[in-house]
Order: structure tokens, then sequence, then C-alpha cells
């Protein structure tokens, strides 16, 4: 806003010193992340060997990101669930749509029978599971519908990959994997080897969201189970996790909608 001098004239403005400093800063539309802590409620995910709940872990190291991600203005950022709540997959996505989120983070901690197995991992949806553990790990976390009262629809998994190849989904949720990989890497969180993998996550099926599913260690392994149980570290995860965000925009262009 300016404000018309009188002095000056009917053709000149100035601006208060204040209103300048506004008018400087390049237009930026200000994205709206869905961060989307994995179980809760009646569903504690997967559990530690000392008994630490992923539903628990998950939503700490999801607000410490949210918390981190609202800081510059630059992102609203809304969660599937508020607080120690079971909420099915498919009104997790529904509420990321109606948010008309611009990206989307599932945040999960893994469990495997292997107590020496540790290290984070990224997965992104497809119809065909890159690995075996993938698809072992997909259907795990989709489980989770199964104690939810609604009729599970037929796999929604190919109907939304055909949307999400004409929209650009896909590969704006690949990339969004890979700048979490790096920003990991350079964090120096411990990651799985060949950590980017694919799956038919049901949470992951919004056409029009790009998407990614994170699982920040493994529970099973005493190591990984007491680094997410510190603050420290879940501070460290939501540092990496929001220079993945910021890494993401960044290499689109501040204007241009995801
Ligand atoms: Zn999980």
């Amino acid at each position: 806003m300016l404000r018309r001098s009188l002095l000056l004239g009917a053709s000149a403005f100035v601006a208060s010193p204040a209103i300048a400093k506004t008018a400087a800063k390049p237009v930026v539309r200000v994205k709206t992340i869905a961060l989307d802590p994995g179980h809760g409620g009646l569903d504690p995910g997967a559990l530690g060997t000392v008994g630490t709940q992923e539903k628990g872990v998950v939503y700490k190291v999801a607000r410490e990101l949210q918390a981190q991600l609202q800081l510059g203005g630059r992102y609203k950022v809304m969660l599937t669930r508020g607080g120690d709540q079971f909420v099915p997959l498919r009104e997790r996505v529904a509420r990321a749509q109606e948010a008309k989120a611009d990206l989307f983070l599932s945040i999960h901690a893994d469990s495997h029978p292997d107590p020496y197995v540790r290290g984070a991992s990224v997965y992104t949806l497809s119809e065909e599971a890159s690995d075996r553990e993938a698809a072992a790990l997909a259907a795990r976390e989709n489980h989770a519908d199964s104690m939810s009262r609604t009729a599970a629809e037929p796999d929604p998994v190919t109907r939304t990959l055909v949307a999400m190849t004409q929209r650009g989904t896909g590969n704006d949720s690949r990339r969004f994997a890979d700048t979490i990989v790096n920003t990991f890497g350079k964090g120096g969180i411990r990651l799985l080897p060949h950590t980017h993998r694919e799956a038919g996550f049901a949470v992951l099926t919004s056409p029009d969201i790009p998407a990614c599913l994170v699982e920040l260690g493994y529970l099973s392994n005493p190591q990984d189970e007491k680094l997410l149980t510190v603050y420290q570290h879940q501070m460290a995860l939501a540092r990496s996790l929001r220079g993945s965000v910021d890494a993401y925009f960044g290499a689109q262009g501040v204007t241009k909608k995801a």
C-alpha cells in the first residue's frame, strides 16, 4: 500500500518506511504442507524393544517439523491427525486434499525381524513394489485401515497412478523423495542402502499432491529406538526434513504451483 503525498502533487507517491520494506519483497505464494504422523489412537504402529510406540515418536517429529516450517512464514502446515487419534488412511488423504496441500509427507518408524537393521528410508507410490521388503512395508502400513469401520475400497493405487502420470505428480513425488535422501545424508542421518523405494501405499494416493512416506528408523533396533526418543535427534530429523521441503520448492521456483 502506498500513501499519496499531497506535498509532491497528485502524480507522486511515497511509501512509508514500513510499507516500503514490505513492497520490496518478491511475491511468494504460501505453500500448504500436509504432515501425516502415522497411526494413532488404537493403532500404536510399530513397537520398540523397550516398548516405544511408533505413533508417539512420529507425532513428536511431525509437531517439531510443523513448528520449524512455520517459522519463516513461507508455509502453512496442517497435520492429518491431532494428538493421539485414529484416522483412517483415506481420511488422511481427504484432509490433505481439502486443505489443498502442495506437498504431503507421511512420517513413520519401522520394525524388522532382524534387530541389526537400522536407518531411515523413503518411499513413493508405485503399483509395482521396487522390492519384497517395500511391498511388505506397504502391506503393514496399509493394514491400519483394517482397524477402521469403513469398508475399504478396492485398491485405489492403479487408478491414482494413471491420474498422477497425467499430472506429473509422480515425478514431483520422486524428486521430493530424492531431496529427503540428500538432506538426510548431509544432516548425518543414517540411511538404509538404496533408500528410495516404491510400493502401493494407500496413504500416498492423492493424484494432485506430490507425496512421500518416510520411515525415520527402526524401533526394532535398540540404537535407533533410543535415538528416536531423544529430543535432539527428533529436532535433527525435523531440521533435515524442513531442509528437504525448502530444497523441493527452491528447485521448483517460488511462484509455480506444485
Ligand atoms: Zn508406520
